[in-house]
Order: C-alpha cells, then structure tokens, then sequence
C-alpha cells in the first residue's frame, strides 16, 4: 500500500468547509497551502480550517511566478503571508507547529533559487519532507515542499481532451519506483489538489471522487506527521 500526504493549494475557498467536511469525516487531515489573497476573500473558512486541525502552510501572497519576481518582490510575496498567516492562526486561537512554504507553480525563483533557499532557511521554515527521489533528484537542500503526485484536476476547466479518465489513467500508470509511484507498496508520497470553485463547476465534488478512486486503489493518506530519517513518519 502506497502512504500519502494529502496536500491542497490555492484555497480557500467557498468551498473549502465542504472539502474539509469530507475529509475529516472520513479521517485524512490535509496540507492546505493557502494564498494571501484567497485568505482576505474567505477569511471564515480559513479560520475554520485551522480550528479543524488542518495544516496550513504559505503558498506566497498572490501566486505570483518566482521565476519572474526579483529576489526581494520575491521575499514579499512570503513574508507578507507569513503576517497572514500568523494573524489567522492567533485568530483562530490555535499555535502553529509546522511553518512550510510550496512555490506557486513549483517555480523556486529562477536565478534567486540559491538565496531563496537561503532566505527559507534563515527564517526556520520546516523542512522535515524527505524523500529518496528528493535527495536523488539533488533537492536534499531544499527547503520548500514539493509534490510526488499531481491530480492535475484544474485541467478538467480549461483542456478539452483533459477528463477524469485522463485522471485515473496517470493514477494507475504512477507505478514508477524512482518516481516514488503512488500505487507502489511502501512509498511516501506528496499528493497535490488543488481548491478551486471553477473545478466544482465542472466536476462537482471533484475532491471526493479523485480521493475515492485512489483509496480504492490501496493509497493510504497519513496524518501530517513529517518525516525525519530513513523515510518513516514519525508516529503522532
Ligand atoms: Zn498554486
């Protein structure tokens, strides 16, 4: 059986209470790395989000491209969600243990790569996410967290040809073990989804089918206890 973290970008939403109201009944806490600007638009649900126990780490201020920011608009677009996202959590009375940051687009800063590592570093974000394939793939230094496992379900609203076949298919074919395949026994992976109205839209309750289809495929999403050494969570 493959063992995942669940993580969720780009909320919240409206419809992040009903997401959560999902997977909290039936036992998966999620990773939700939320945006500045979507915090500000559905502040309820943010605060809700954190009182239910999910983990909420910095996913910047307003998505930009770090591959297209210099370094210090680079180091606003983090630090002024770090100000936000220290006021939720006071807000919402709850302490925040974990302090992760995931790239917008996965794009970790083009040629200010090497200092925004630095600067993550420097300003304690955890990184306690460490897989094989990230230490193979020469990431060991990497201080932000990346994904094993993209649904890449935002693609349903916008390509013609993109279905949830097209879903299922890439699930089943996630069988690589250098990849670290979802569907492998015995691996640890990051799965991305993404919180996005406009995917309701099209595909209602898209969350729940995509998170249905991988149980029953035998992947087991694990509490957000992060991983130390030798790629074994930590018991919590
Ligand atoms: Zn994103």
């Amino acid at each position: 059986m493959g063992r995942a973290y669940l993580t969720i970008d780009d909320g919240p939403s409206e419809i992040t209470d009903k997401i959560l109201d999902y997977l909290f009944g039936i036992g998966i806490t999620p990773i939700l790395f939320f945006v500045g600007t979507q915090v500000e638009l559905n502040y309820s649900q943010a605060i809700n989000a954190v009182k239910r126990g999910a983990v909420i780490g910095n996913h910047s201020y307003s998505h930009a491209d770090f591959n297209k920011l210099t370094e210090s608009e680079c180091i606003v677009e983090i630090e002024k969600q770090e100000i936000i996202l220290e006021k939720l959590y006071h807000d919402a009375g709850a302490e925040r243990t974990y302090k992760i940051f995931r790239f917008p687009y996965g794009h970790r800063g083009g040629a200010n790569e090497a200092r925004l590592q630095e600067f993550l570093y420097y300003k304690k974000f955890n990184r306690k996410i460490q897989y094989k394939w990230y230490i193979e793939g020469g990431y060991s230094y990497a201080m932000d967290v990346y994904w094993t496992f993209d649904f890449r379900e935002y693609l349903l609203k916008t390509e013609k040809d993109f279905t949830l076949d097209t879903i299922k298919d890439s699930i089943n074919a996630s069988t690589d073990p250098v990849a670290n395949g979802l569907l492998l026994p015995n691996t640890y992976n990051i799965v991305l989804m993404h919180d996005f109205v406009t995917t309701n839209q099209v595909l209602e309750d898209y969350y729940k089918i995509l998170i249905e289809y991988t149980r029953k495929n035998g992947v087991e999403y694990i509490k957000p206890c992060f991983l130390t050494r030798n790629h074994v969570p930590i018991s919590c």
